[in-house]
C-alpha cells in the first residue's frame, strides 16, 4: 500500500491527551492536522494561547497559530477525528460526531464497553474491529476506542499469558502518573511526598475492560474472557508511567520461567510492521532486579512498548509481576493513533474525497 495521506480532527486537543495527539500526529508519514477542537473556552483562539503547552519539547510550529475551533461536525473538516475530549462531554460529542459520518477514534471511557463498539489493541485483538460493521450511525461514521491507561500495561502483559496458559484471576496494585489525570490534574500540594489510594472509576474499568479485550469475537459480538481482575489503584508523584503491581492465577501451577518465555515470544495475531506508531515488541521483559522504572523505561518503544519486569513465583498466587506503560501514548494519543493505523491499513477509514 502506498502511504496514505488523511486529514484528521483532534477533539480535546489542549488538553493533555490532546497535546500529545498533535506532538506524535505533526510529523507522522500518513496523517496531517487539519483541524484543532476544544471547548467554547479554547474556541477562535490561536493553539499556542488556547492550549497551556505541557511537554519540554517545543510545540510543532504547524499548529501554533491554527486556531482553535468548537467540537461541532460543520466546524471540522476531515477524514477522521481523534478524541482527548474529557469524559463529561464526549458521549454527546463524539456521537455527533460519528452521525456526521466522521470515523471518531476515542480515548475517552464513555463507549468503551458499549457492544458494538471496539475496544481495540491491533497487536492483541484486531478482529474486533468487525464490531463497526454492527454499528449504526448515520451516514456511515463509527467509533473505534482504546483502553484505559491503566488497563493498557496490565492487559499487554496478560495477553502473552491468556494465550500460553489459563488465566483465572488478578490482583493488581496500580502505581499511577500524575498526567493520567489530566490538566491541572491533582493539586500539588495533595501530589508531591504524597500517595492517594484513590482514583474515581479506575478500578471499575480495570476488572472490566480487560474481560472485552482479551475476549474473541463471534458473529458480530465480543465474547468475554473468563478472568477476575481485583485492581487498588493509587496516585503516586510520577510524571508519566504507569506501574501495575500484578499477581496471577491460573488454572494450575506455572513457573516464572515459563511465563517468562511466553512473554518473551509473543508474537501479534496480525503482522503491524507496516503501521507507523507500531513498536518493534508489543512487551519488552526487563531482567535487571530494579526494572522497569518509570524514568528510565517508559519511552522503550517511543513509548509504544510495555516493559515487565520482576517475574516471580508468588506465594498466594502463581506467577507475579510488574509492567509498566507510558500512560499518555499506549495508554491514550499512541495507542489510538495506532488504531487509526490499522483501520487505515484495513481500508476502513479512507479519504472522504475518495
Ligand atoms: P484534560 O487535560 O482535562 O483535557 C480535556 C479536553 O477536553 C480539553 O481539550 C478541553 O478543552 C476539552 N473539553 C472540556 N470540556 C469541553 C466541552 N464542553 N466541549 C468541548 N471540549 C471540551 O484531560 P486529558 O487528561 O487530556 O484526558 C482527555 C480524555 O482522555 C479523558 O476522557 C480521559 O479520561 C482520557 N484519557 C486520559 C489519559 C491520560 O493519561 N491523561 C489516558 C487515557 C485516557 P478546553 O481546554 O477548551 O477546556
Amino acid at each position: 500500500m502506498s502511504d496514505p495521506t488523511l486529514r484528521v480532527g483532534i477533539l480535546g486537543a489542549t488538553g493533555a491527551v490532546g497535546q500529545t495527539f498533535v506532538r506524535r500526529l505533526a510529523d507522522h508519514p500518513w496523517f496531517s492536522i487539519h483541524t484543532l477542537a476544544a471547548s467554547e473556552r479554547s474556541a477562535g483562539k490561536p493553539y499556542r494561547e488556547a492550549a497551556n503547552w505541557l511537554s519540554s519539547r517545543p510545540m510543532p510550529d504547524a499548529v501554533t497559530d491554527m486556531e482553535v475551533v468548537p467540537c461541532t461536525p460543520n466546524a471540522v473538516e476531515a477524514d477522521l477525528v481523534f478524541s482527548g475530549l474529557d469524559s463529561a462531554v464526549a458521549g454527546e460529542i463524539e456521537a455527533d460526531f460519528a452521525h456526521a459520518g466522521f470515523p471518531v477514534i476515542s480515548n475517552a471511557k464513555n463507549y468503551r464497553m458499549d457492544p458494538t463498539v471496539p475496544l481495540l489493541i491491533p497487536e492483541i485483538n484486531p478482529e474486533h474491529a468487525a464490531l463497526i460493521d454492527e454499528q449504526s450511525w448515520e451516514n456511515g461514521g463509527f467509533i473505534v476506542t482504546n483502553p484505559n491507561c491503566s488497563t493498557v500495561g496490565l492487559v499487554c502483559a496478560l495477553r502473552p499469558l491468556v494465550e500460553a496458559f489459563t488465566v483465572e484471576a488478578v490482583q493488581v496494585t496500580m502505581l499511577q502518573a500524575l498526567s493520567g489525570a489530566g490538566y491541572p490534574g491533582v493539586a500539588s500540594l495533595d501530589a508531591l511526598g504524597n500517595v492517594i489510594p484513590y482514583i474515581g472509576g479506575e478500578e471499575d474499568k480495570l476488572d472490566e475492560e480487560p474481560r472485552k479485550i482479551l475476549g474473541t469475537y463471534e458473529n458480530g459480538a465480543i465474547k468475554e474472557a473468563k478472568l477476575a481482575v481485583s485492581a487498588q489503584c493509587n496516585r503516586v508523584p510520577v510524571r508519566n508511567g504507569h506501574l501495575a503491581c500484578a499477581s496471577v492465577r491460573f488454572s494450575e501451577k506455572i513457573s516464572p520461567e515459563a511465563a517468562e518465555e511466553a512473554l518473551r515470544t509473543y508474537t501479534s495475531p496480525v503482522d503491524v510492521s507496516a503501521l507507523p506508531s507500531a513498536p518493534d515488541r508489543l512487551v519488552s521483559v526487563d531482567s535487571a532486579p530494579d526494572a522497569p522504572q518509570p524514568r528510565k523505561h517508559v519511552y522503550a518503544g517511543n513509548g509504544m512498548t510495555v516493559t515487565v519486569g520482576r517475574i516471580q513465583a508468588c506465594t498466594v498466587n502463581h506467577v507475579k509481576f510488574v509492567a509498566l506503560s507510558h500512560n499518555t501514548i499506549r495508554g491514550a494519543a499512541g495507542g489510538a493513533i495506532l488504531n487509526a493505523e490499522q483501520l487505515v491499513h484495513e481500508g476502513r477509514i479512507q479519504p472522504v474525497a475518495a
